[in-house]
C-alpha cells in the first residue's frame, strides 16, 4: 500500500476513534484532504484510496490542479484567505469556500459565480481567538454576514470555520472550538441550512471532534510535511 493511502486510512481510523470517544457518530464527520503544495500524484493517490474531497489554499495552484484532474469527480474547497481580485477564478473553478470574511467579498462571488454552476459553498471564518493574523470576523459580526450568504441566489450557506491559534494542551485546543459550536448552534434555529463546522487539522483533530467538527482539514497527516509556503500574494 503506498504511503498516501496508509495515511487516510490512519486518519480515518482516528477520525472513528475520537468520535466514539466523544459520542458522536463517525458518519456525521468529513474528511477534508489539504492537498496545498502537494502534486498531482498525490491528489491521484487519495483519490484512488478513495478520497474525494480536496483542500487548495492557493487559487492559481488550486485552479491549475482543478484543470488537470478534470477527469476526476472531487469537490474543490478553496480554504485560503480570500482577496478581491481572486474571486472570479475562485467562483468559477471551486464548490466551496470555507474562509468568506466580508461581505464584500460575499457579493462579489454571488455575481461572479454565474448560473451555470451549481451554487458556491459557504462557510463564513470566525476568528476565535482574538489573533488578528487569524483571519475571519469577530463573533459578533457572524450574524449579518449570515443574512447577506443566505440572501445572495448564487452562494448557499452551509456553515462556521475557524483557523484558532496554537495552543498547547487539549483543553486550550477546545476552547475556539467550543466558541465556534457554540454560535453555531445560537444561529441553527434561524439559518437552518447551517450544517457544517469546519474546524480540525493535523494537530488538533481530537480536540475538534470532541466539540462537534462535522468537516476536519487534515494536510500533513495525510500528505507528509510541506516545503516552505510558495511565497507572497497568495
Ligand atoms: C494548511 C491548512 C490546513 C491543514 O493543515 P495541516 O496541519 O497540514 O493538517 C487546514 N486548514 C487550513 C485553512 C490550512 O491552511
Amino acid at each position: 500500500m503506498n504511503a498516501i493511502a496508509d495515511n487516510l486510512q490512519q486518519v480515518r481510523a482516528r477520525i472513528a476513534e475520537y468520535a466514539l470517544r466523544h459520542g458522536r457518530d463517525p458518519a456525521g464527520i468529513e474528511l477534508l484532504a489539504v492537498s496545498k503544495t502537494k502534486p498531482l500524484e498525490a491528489i491521484r493517490a487519495a483519490w484512488e484510496a478513495g478520497q474525494r474531497a480536496f483542500g487548495e489554499n492557493y487559487v492559481q495552484e488550486g485552479v491549475e490542479k482543478a484543470r488537470a484532474l478534470s477527469d476526476l469527480p472531487v469537490a474543490w474547497h478553496f480554504i485560503g484567505r480570500i482577496q478581491g481580485n481572486k474571486t472570479q477564478a475562485i467562483a468559477a473553478h471551486f464548490d466551496w469556500v470555507h474562509a468568506l470574511a466580508s461581505e464584500k467579498h460575499a457579493r462579489r462571488l454571488d455575481r461572479q459565480r454565474g448560473d451555470r454552476l451549481a451554487p458556491l459553498n459557504v462557510c463564513i471564518q470566525v476568528n476565535t481567538s482574538g489573533e488578528a493574523s487569524k483571519g475571519g470576523v469577530e463573533p459578533k459580526a457572524v450574524a449579518p454576514l449570515l443574512s447577506l450568504v443566505e440572501a445572495l441566489p448564487r452562494l448557499r450557506l452551509r456553515g462556521l470555520m475557524t483557523i484558532p491559534a496554537p495552543a498547547g494542551d487539549f483543553a486550550a485546543q477546545r476552547q475556539p472550538f467550543h466558541l465556534l459550536r457554540e454560535l453555531f448552534e445560537a444561529h441553527r434555529a434561524s439559518h437552518p441550512s447551517l450544517d457544517t463546522l469546519s474546524m480540525g487539522m493535523s494537530g488538533d483533530l481530537e480536540a475538534a471532534i470532541a466539540e462537534g467538527a462535522t468537516l476536519v482539514r487534515i494536510g500533513t497527516a495525510i500528505f507528509g510535511p510541506r516545503d516552505p509556503s510558495p511565497g507572497p500574494g497568495q
